[in-house]
């Protein structure tokens, strides 16, 4: 069996990591996955702009991706940014293609050990949805007949496996994903659940270990964060959402991110506490 095999197990290198941003966090929240999480996996890990940037370009070998979107937290500049980051997967050879925002933690090693559950080959829509019920809509070419579909909110970062995105190509590809957000006049990762969920009628997996800032992530139990795969933030004025642990500095490490990189380097890579890492 050659080392490409499809029967090797999954590792770090067969994940696409994609990330979306905007020009005006390329300073703010970018360095800090880029000093945290994303040193785990640089080489497989791709931002999706809207904004030039050489400098951060050329710190990141060149996976910043200008994707002459227009920025604005719009659907249309939402969803053109997600149809190139699947073109991009679809380009490159990885197993897995796994979306997260720019204010999103990745626990890296529990996200590899997750995927190592299931096949790339086969259909797999990995996430978590922020609602307790499927999305119902009229499509607008139907109008009067609803439909329903569970999506993975993209805030809580989600992954599709290559035999999935495959299946994706003829409604997503080439910038199809853009046509089908305007028909259902919704989000990206609505537009996504859609594609899956209703046209291709895969079903979502859902797994509780993804967190968006949409929850309340003061719930989560300390002793469970190693259990987690991602957490999100938000930091806006007086409504702070961040998980709510004793031992970090809340004025240093504000998004609680540099706390949870240190907390997965001692899980995960059994380091003394001597060792200089
Ligand atoms: N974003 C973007 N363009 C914008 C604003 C935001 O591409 O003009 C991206 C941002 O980088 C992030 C995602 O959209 O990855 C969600 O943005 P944010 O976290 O600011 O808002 P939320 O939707 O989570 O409230
Ligand atoms: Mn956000």
């Amino acid at each position: 069996l050659s080392m490409n095999s499809v029967f090797r197990k999954t590792d770090l290198t067969d994940v696409f990591f994609s990330v979306k941003t905007t020009g005006a966090f390329h300073s703010s929240r970018l360095s800090l996955l880029l000093n945290t999480w994303v040193m785990f996996v640089k080489d497989q890990t791709y931002f999706f702009t809207d904004k030039e940037d050489p400098d951060l370009n050329r710190k990141l070998n060149g996976h910043l991706i200008n994707t002459q979107c227009q920025s604005g937290h719009t659907r249309s500049a939402l969803c053109c940014k997600m149809a190139v980051e699947y073109d991009v997967f679809m380009e490159s050879q990885k197993r897995w293609f796994c979306h997260v925002d720019d204010d999103t933690y990745v626990n890296v090693p529990k996200l590899l050990e997750m995927l190592q559950n299931y096949n790339h080959t086969d259909d797999w829509y990995i996430g978590k949805p922020s609602m307790g019920h499927p999305l119902e809509i009229e499509e607008k070419d139907h109008i009067g007949h609803k439909i329903a579909f569970w999506f993975a909110t993209g805030g809580a970062g989600f992954c599709i496996s290559r035999g999935l995105a495959l299946k994706m190509l003829p409604h997503a590809g080439g910038g199809r994903l853009n046509r089908a957000c305007e028909k259902i006049r919704l989000p990206d990762d609505c537009t996504v659940g859609y594609i899956i969920g209703h046209i291709l009628k895969t079903k979502l997996t859902v797994i509780q270990a993804f967190h968006s800032h949409l929850e309340g992530l003061q719930l989560l139990n300390p002793l469970d964060f190693r259990n987690q795969v991602t957490f999100s933030y938000s930091t806006y004025g007086s409504r702070m959402n961040v998980v709510n642990v004793k031992g970090f500095d809340k004025t240093e490490d504000p998004t609680s991110l540099k706390m949870f990189f240190l907390l997965t380097l001692r899980w995960f890579c059994h380091v003394d506490d001597d060792t200089y890492v």
